[in-house]
């Protein structure tokens, strides 16, 4: 019997559907203390988190205000919108 060996990255959580993943499928977003930015180089500094890519993750998680409790602020849903779409069309 063969051991895998691909699973050695962690998962990363998501916070709409709160499920864990490979990151790969997810887009992660930085929090650089003034507004949040879609990471998808992995490379940003700042507090990073995760989210699937599909609208019904974002929607759960501006619903659950998990962006307001990582930023500590309340963020507009429309700016969260925008900058998730952004993410998905430099993908
Ligand atoms: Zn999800």
């Amino acid at each position: 019997m063969k051991k895998q060996t691909s699973d050695k990255k962690p998962n990363r959580r998501c916070i709409g559907c709160m499920a864990s993943f490979p990151q790969e499928t997810l887009i992660r977003f930085t929090w650089n203390g003034e507004k949040i930015l879609a990471d998808t180089s992995n490379r940003n500094e700042g507090r990073g988190f995760y989210l699937c890519k599909n609208k019904d993750c974002l929607e759960l998680a501006i619903k659950r205000k998990a962006f307001n409790r990582i930023c500590k602020r309340n963020i507009d849903a429309e700016t969260i919108r925008k900058v998730v779409e952004d993410a998905e069309q430099n993908n």
